[in-house]
């Protein structure tokens, strides 16, 4: 549409930098939009920090909760986040629906053309039944929100211990003293990350190679690309020949 997009870059735990925010605001920037919590990792950004930064600029901060809801407290006016996403199923609601939230006096333009529903911001019948799932799963969510919380964050720090302490050769990513509870990402050197996958699927546990967006890739992930992991640790799938001189 016209518009320029300056992409941040990350560090080696998945967070940007500050000052290569601030750097990268010009007189014409309109929007920050930083993801609160990535999928992959789990890594939490300093959303305050960059809010921060947006109001003092005058510009409107939009963020990608759909990782941090129903996972960490969110106060959209401490944290002076102007629009915020969020989508149903990752906090256990139906598939198929999220929420868009934007503050009251942020200029706002319809995405799609038609009806006028929901005061003109999207046209199209409400999917009620999912609007009211919404509603009730992001209520369950927020009730047991410590207890579910401190329940991951005791699983994850058991897993963790138990997998650094038996497996040689691998690499958990992600910023630990900062992630969303229940996320691990471990890098695990020299196994094909499909085989790994069905390996412990006959063994009753699930795991994934990769976000379900990218299903079906067998190139390394992007995210961990952007954190400097190096291509093979990162890649989800090895040469055939590799595994069979290594492991067969
Ligand atoms: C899952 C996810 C999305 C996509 O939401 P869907 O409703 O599953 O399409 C976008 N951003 C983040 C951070 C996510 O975790």
């Amino acid at each position: 549409m016209g518009f320029k997009v300056t992409y941040l870059r990350v560090d080696s735990l998945g967070r940007v930098n500050l000052q290569d925010l601030e750097k990268a605001i010009t007189r014409n920037t309109i929007l920050i939009s930083i993801m609160f919590a990535n999928n992959e990792v789990g890594t939490i950004q300093p959303i305050e920090q960059i809010g921060n930064i947006a109001r003092k600029y005058n510009i409107i901060f939009h963020t990608d909760a759909v990782q941090a809801i129903g996972n960490t407290r969110i106060d959209v006016r401490r944290l002076k986040i102007d629009s915020l996403s969020l989508s149903s199923h990752k906090f256990y609601g139906p598939k198929g629906v999220g929420a868009l939230y934007v503050r009251e006096g942020i200029a706002f333009y319809r995405q799609n053309d038609g009806g006028h529903q929901e005061r003109d911001k999207r046209s199209g019948t409400e999917n009620t039944a999912g609007i009211v799932g919404t509603g009730k799963a992001i209520e369950m969510a927020t009730e047991n929100l410590n207890e579910y919380c401190n329940h991951l964050n005791n699983l994850s720090e058991f897993y963790l211990r138990e997998v650094n302490r038996r497996i040689p050769n691998i690499k958990i990513n992600g910023d630990l003293s900062n992630k969303v509870p229940g996320n691990n990402n471990i890098c695990f050197a020299g196994i094909d990350g499909n085989r790994l996958v069905n390996e412990l699927d006959r063994r009753g546990i699930c795991v994934s190679s990769g976000s379900a967006c990218s299903s079906g890739l067998i190139n390394p992930s992007h995210v961990l690309l952007a954190m400097g992991i190096n291509e093979n640790l990162a890649k989800r799938k090895f040469k055939s020949k590799f595994w069979k001189r290594k492991y067969n």
